[in-house]
């Protein structure tokens, strides 16, 4: 598992940072959290293709967070893309996908479905589940988990040591079912091992609330805003967004692993400030970058 922060600042890019957009990549889904303006371009310099994304998630229609998109369907569209594009956000992303088509001529139109979200799970497989949790932004706006389901392993030591060779009895042990191999009882709680799946939560633009600490309880990875030094906390509280403090105070009440802070505001050139600060809170924390790769 993988994710690229493609952009990182808030409401105005810098030299540096563009804007928001996240895409985690699982076997073969590539998930894109968000697509600000000159998302294509951060996707060409991570020398990833996007006609590899299977799904978008969009947490809000604020400009930084959006304004990529038209220019993406519109690559998308002439691109050899076969498959149907999920795109999964608040209530008005139907409204607003279809304002895409009529305020900009795209020509080719992929197949693409919209899917209007609130609180709770809103996709399952054999492999990942995806959650959403409604925040504080002053508008309909989504935080995203990604929860890899457990996944149990068959004991290869255990199978020498009890002299079990490959059969096909094994897939029903990997499934936790107790298998008979040559008259004897062989249990799955003995012969297999569980590996826990990871979770990775995103919490774009909110104010202090509730739903923050709910979605991102036990994540292994939680990126969330901090466009503001603590400092700033009253101008975050007007803008309704956090401030570092905010959000390793998020971190803790969740009890995350990991912190990676991002969507900065314009008025800092040097995030040294920002780790300093926030590892005081919360020593796990690092520092988004446009293009930084984050593995699990
Ligand atoms: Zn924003
Ligand atoms: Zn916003």
């Amino acid at each position: 598992m993988e994710i690229t922060t493609l952009g990182t600042s808030s409401m105005v890019p810098t030299a540096n940072r563009n804007h928001s957009a996240t895409l985690l990549s699982y076997k073969n889904e590539k998930i894109l959290i968000d697509c600000g303006e000159g998302t294509q371009r951060q996707f060409r310099k991570a020398r990833i293709s996007p006609v590899k994304i299977t799904k978008i998630l969009i947490t809000h229609w604020h400009g930084d967070h959006v304004l990529g998109l038209p220019g993406l369907m519109l690559t998308l569209g002439h691109s050899d893309y076969k498959k149907t594009l999920d795109i999964y956000g608040p209530k008005g992303t139907k409204k607003f996908m279809s304002y895409i088509y009529k305020f900009f001529d795209t020509r080719s139109k992929i197949d693409y479905k919209v899917h209007e979200i609130e609180n709770g799970m809103f996709f399952e497989n054999n492999e990942f589940k995806l959650e959403a949790a409604e925040l504080d932004h002053g508008e309909a706006c989504l935080a995203y988990s990604f929860i890899e389901k457990d996944k149990r392993k068959i004991d290869k030591k255990y199978l020498e040591k009890h002299k079990i060779k490959a059969n096909p009895k094994l897939k029903l042990l990997q499934e936790g079912k107790n298998i008979i191999y040559k008259d004897k009882k062989i249990l799955a709680s003995k012969a297999t091992f569980v590996v826990p799946g990871k979770k990775i939560t995103f919490i774009p633009d909110t104010g202090i609330c509730k739903n923050t600490i709910k979605i991102a309880k036990n994540s292994d990875l939680l990126f969330c805003e901090s466009t503001f030094l603590t400092e700033l906390q009253e101008k975050a509280r007007e803008t309704h967004h956090l401030t570092v403090k905010d959000a390793t105070n998020i971190a803790k009440k969740s009890k995350s692993k990991r912190l990676v802070l991002t969507h900065f505001s314009q008025r800092y050139n040097d995030l040294k400030v920002f780790e300093k600060e926030a590892k005081q809170h919360f020593k796990n924390t690092e520092i988004a970058e446009d293009l930084k790769k984050f593995k699990l």
